[in-house]
């Protein structure tokens, strides 16, 4: 069976196309600038070169179109025909209160997706394109949409919910979502395989640190907390995003500076977090490079980063009850040993320690923990298309 894996956005379109026999990805690519002068595809067939293609792509169909030409190509493609296709999974940003779950995409389905907009402009608005040019180029092809927040659906009220009049929540849906669940969701169950114990008995604590960070507490199977909350922009403080701050501190900026709500916003979306500290870089290399050439930001950006983690684990052990496995994905969890090891140092309470020498894996899964910790602590790459296409599968058996 192949499942193709279709991740779009406004301007880009990513793509994966699995043979779900080998549960591999057999090529994968990316569309950039659709709409935009300097358009192009980058295609990678898993055996072969990268291919390229640079001309104009007007919308998400034509994205669509050079993406089919490319899989069913003469010498860089990986299928003769597209109706090797069986079936299409979609990521979506926000699938609000309504969606507990992937569905099969319908009528209903669209119309649920194009109500949430409201609450992700950016994205599920961009996500139903790719429904929709898939219905106009695969005609009568099942297609499933996979939703960021669902796996977070678990959530218990009273966390939630945030402390506002409760109309808010009736009639605008103020409340907690989370996101990234597919990937925490994804490198819970690979616990449950590395460290063969049941899932229904373990707690986990998922850290998806990448340019975007969140935290999960996970108790058997099940989201109970998530650091992201109503947006993306609550939590850890990320690469371009300030994540957690005193609420006070947005009208009381804006007052001063006069800034209006768009220009707030673009303050606490894309110059704040460790960009915004360090006044030098969202990416960790660049700060831990710095850090230790003696940039004095650099370090303070990194060590904001590091105790915000931390107190995430802090909280999230007192709501589990205990730990049994605190798990590190996505690039700079699967990537960086420094920051593994900062967040990791000082939580003896929990009966946690890192193997220094384990700990100096890179994008691999690893058990890093001493022989002695009684917490394992785990780098699992994560593979959320590959959570999406099992997903998509799934349903549609
Ligand atoms: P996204 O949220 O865009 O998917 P990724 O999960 O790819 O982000 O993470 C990207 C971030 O991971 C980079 O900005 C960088 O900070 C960090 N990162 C990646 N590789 C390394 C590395 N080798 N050392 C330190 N940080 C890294």
């Amino acid at each position: 069976m192949k499942v193709l894996v279709i991740n779009s956005g406004s301007s880009s379109l990513k793509y994966q196309l699995f043979d779900m026999k080998e549960r591999q990805a057999i090529a994968k690519g990316l569309v950039e600038r659709i709409g935009i002068p300097g358009s192009r595809l980058t295609h990678y067939p898993a055996d072969r070169e990268p291919y390229r293609v640079e001309r104009e792509i007007q919308h998400h169909g034509m994205a669509l179109e050079i993406i089919f030409d490319a899989l069913t190509h003469a010498g860089h493609g990986v299928i003769n025909n597209i109706k090797e296709i069986d079936a299409v999974g979609h990521r979506v940003v926000h699938g609000g209160e309504i969606f507990k779950g992937p569905v099969l995409v319908d009528d209903a389905a669209k119309e649920g997706i194009r109500r949430l907009a409201e609450l992700a402009p950016l994205h599920n608005p961009a996500n139903l394109l790719g429904i929709e040019a898939c219905e106009r180029l695969l005609p009568g092809i099942r297609q499933v949409a996979v939703f960021d927040t669902s796996f977070h659906h678990t959530i218990p009220p009273h966390a939630y919910m945030y402390g506002l009049p409760y109309r808010y929540y009736e009639e605008y849906g103020i409340r907690r979502y989370g996101f990234h669940g597919t990937s925490h969701k994804y490198v819970a169950q690979r616990a449950e395989a590395l460290l063969s114990r049941p899932l229904q008995e373990l707690k986990i604590i998922s850290c998806h640190l990448g340019s975007g960070s969140s935290i999960t507490a996970i108790l058997g199977g099940c989201s109970i907390d998530t650091s992201m909350g109503f947006t993306p922009l609550e939590g850890l403080t990320m690469g371009t995003r300030s994540g957690d701050l005193d609420p006070a501190i947005i009208t009381y900026l804006m007052e001063k500076d006069n800034l209006s709500p768009a220009q707030i916003n673009k303050i606490l979306n894309h110059m704040g977090g460790v960009l915004g500290v360090s006044g030098l870089s969202s990416d960790f290399r660049d700060l831990e490079k710095a850090a230790a050439e003696g940039n004095k930001r650099a370090k303070l950006a990194i060590d904001l980063f590091v105790h915000r983690v931390k107190k995430y684990i802090g909280a999230y052990a007192a709501e589990l009850n205990g730990l049994d496995a605190l798990i590190f994905t996505a690039g700079l969890g699967e990537n960086s040993p420094e920051i593994r090891a900062a967040i990791c140092q000082g939580l003896d309470y929990l009966y946690l320690w890192v193997n220094p020498e384990k700990n100096t894996v890179r994008g691999r899964e690893a058990d890093i923990s001493t022989s002695g910790s009684r917490v394992r602590v785990l780098v699992i790459p994560t593979n959320e298309e590959l959570m999406i296409a099992s997903e998509t599968m799934q349903l549609i058996n």
